[in-house]
């Protein structure tokens, strides 16, 4: 149970950031919910998530591909809640195309949010989990980052950068008591999917015949947050897609 740890959930305003923190809140957690563009979704969110626990929880603006507003979103965090006890890295956005036909600003774009935004907030986080010797650190990646996907170099680059980031973090802030693992969603149904629900030749060739629901890769991060003996792992989510 994740009873008033205090969670920052990247992303948290739509698809699986958002069913995190639902989940968290179920789970007694007070959230702290980081969007982009959408207000109103995010201040959706943490109604909900008040709704649910009875605890506070607030939506906060932050690019989190620019370190600065990282470095002051995190400061603000930090005034309203008194710590933070978990970080889920889970913003992310696709520039989709083939490389033939791929702009140097969709690749840098996409590395910088998905990737650069992961480094600006654990960097930020991190000294308040060296302080306090204790942390979770969640990062999602993509099984695009292990097996790769046409259309996808950037995205499968800046995710499977992340997976890289997990192992050396979990080895650098073990010794603090810091956990950081990395979850690879398969096909999810979320805004970033929407099209590829009716795709049957994809379905068909996911062994569980489904494309997956946020809330189960929400179950996973609440399991990884509660379990003080994994770090530094990769864990698929994918309805068996690779087997
Ligand atoms: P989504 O529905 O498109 O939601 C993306 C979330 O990220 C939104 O909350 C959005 O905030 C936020 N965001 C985007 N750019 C941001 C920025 N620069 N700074 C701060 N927040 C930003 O995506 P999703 O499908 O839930 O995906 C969540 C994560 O899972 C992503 O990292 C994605 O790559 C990964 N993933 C998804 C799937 C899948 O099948 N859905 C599979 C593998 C991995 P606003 O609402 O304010 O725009």
């Amino acid at each position: 149970m994740l009873d008033d740890k205090v969670c920052i959930i990247t992303g948290g305003s739509r698809g699986i950031g958002r069913a995190i923190a639902i989940e968290f809140s179920a789970q007694g957690a007070q959230v702290a919910v980081i969007y982009n563009g959408n207000p109103e979704k995010a201040n959706q969110t943490v109604e909900e998530c008040m709704k649910i626990s009875g605890k506070k929880a607030k939506a906060y603006k932050c690019n989190v591909g620019n370190f600065n507003e990282c470095s002051d979103v995190v400061k603000e965090i930090i005034k309203d809640f008194g710590t933070i006890d978990v970080l889920v890295n889970n913003a992310g956005i696709t520039k989709d195309k083939l490389l033939l036909t791929m702009s140097d600003d969709d690749f840098n774009e996409v590395i910088s949010v998905n990737l650069g935004g992961v480094f600006n907030m654990t960097k930020n986080c991190c000294r308040t989990f060296t302080k306090q010797r204790s942390g979770k650190i969640i990062n999602i990646s993509s099984i695009a980052a292990l097996d790769g996907n046409a259309g996808q170099t950037n995205y499968s680059a800046s995710k499977a950068g992340i997976i890289g980031f997990t192992k050396s973090t979990a080895k650098e802030l073990a010794s603090r008591n810091i956990c950081c693992n990395a979850i690879a969603p398969g096909f999810i149904e979320t805004d970033m999917t929407k099209e590829l629900s009716a795709n049957s030749e994809l379905i068909d060739k996911i062994p569980l015949k489904r494309i997956g629901k946020a809330e189960e890769v929400a179950s996973l991060a609440a399991y990884l947050c509660n379990n003080d003996y994994i770090t530094g792992q990769v864990i698929r989510i994918d309805g068996g897609l690779t087997i």
